[in-house]
């Protein structure tokens, strides 16, 4: 264990019970493949989930509501289809002027996204809070603070071979949740920036983003430790880095959640090797 990583498992409240367990005998890919998860993402299931809410988490990480599940673009949306032809340029210069919903009038800066644009790791937060809306990027604030010491835990580095987005490119006021027709303004450009990176694996952080991501209503503790599917796109949640700052004990399923990352990932480049 580096000293790094002990530093940043402490600064994520972890140290010195979490550690990164070397890769044991057995494949990641085996071990997916032992519980029947890396054949159903690869085929593009989409994992049964329960319905019911955790508690704790209800309370804590409210309101990423039902009625986001709804918002899917209606069929024949010409601005959706302009803007999946779009380029890095001109994407970038389509979020700077977008007035599609109201959250452009109080922005101080749009929040597009940061990071390496052919990475395989992508990271999906909710919404710029007033640090993010400052700087115009994404996590940049406490809970970014956190996102970086997160991403050091499992030896990355924003910006390299990491992608860090939000489902919303501007700040709702007061940091409240982003409202399904925000969201659904919003949709086309996370979109094109998702086809454009093509990450191996995205991680859904908190409720807002799971829920606009695989369009249901769901509980991160229900979804936590399975390999779920995002259009073709292996999938895997968990809790948001603002919510864990509140909370310990989350803290620690978090840390398994970026294990259990860092052995998909291992996973899926393996079974990108083996196939080439
Ligand atoms: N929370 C988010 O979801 N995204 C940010 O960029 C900052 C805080």
């Amino acid at each position: 264990m580096s000293s790094r990583r002990d530093e940043m498992l402490k600064e994520m409240g972890l140290a010195p019970v979490w550690r990164l367990r070397e890769p044991d005998s057995r494949s990641s890919f085996d071990e997916l493949r032992t519980n029947g998860q890396h054949e159903r993402a690869i085929a593009g299931e989409r994992l049964p989930v329960r319905p019911e809410r955790n508690a704790a988490e209800s309370k804590d990480e409210p309101a990423a509501v039902a009625a986001q599940a709804s918002a899917v673009p209606a069929p024949g949306d010409d601005r959706r289809a302009t803007i999946m032809r779009m380029d890095w340029p001109a994407l970038k210069e389509a979020v700077a002027q977008c007035r599609a919903c109201g959250l452009h009038a109080r922005r101080t800066n749009t929040v597009f996204g940061v990071g390496d644009e052919n990475a395989d790791w992508m990271f999906i937060g909710e919404a710029p809070g007033a640090d993010e809306d400052l700087k115009g990027e994404p996590f940049v604030g406490q809970a970014g603070r956190l996102l970086d010491s997160m991403l050091a835990a499992i030896d990355l580095k924003r910006g390299q071979n990491v992608y860090i987005l939000n489902i919303l490119k501007c700040r709702p006021p007061g940091n409240r949740n982003p409202e399904p027709e925000e969201a659904l303004k919003c949709d086309p450009f996370l979109q094109r920036q998702i086809d454009l990176v093509r990450p191996k694996l995205i991680v859904a952080l908190g409720r807002v983003a799971v829920v606009n991501l695989l369009g249901r209503d769901t509980s991160i503790a229900s979804l936590r430790g399975k390999v779920l599917d995002y259009k073709g796109i292996p999938l895997i949640v968990t809790y948001h880095p603002a919510y864990l700052l509140r909370s310990l004990t989350e803290k620690a399923k978090a840390w398994e959640d970026l294990c259990f990352a860092v052995r998909t990932m291992q996973a899926l480049q393996s079974g990108a090797a083996a196939s080439t």
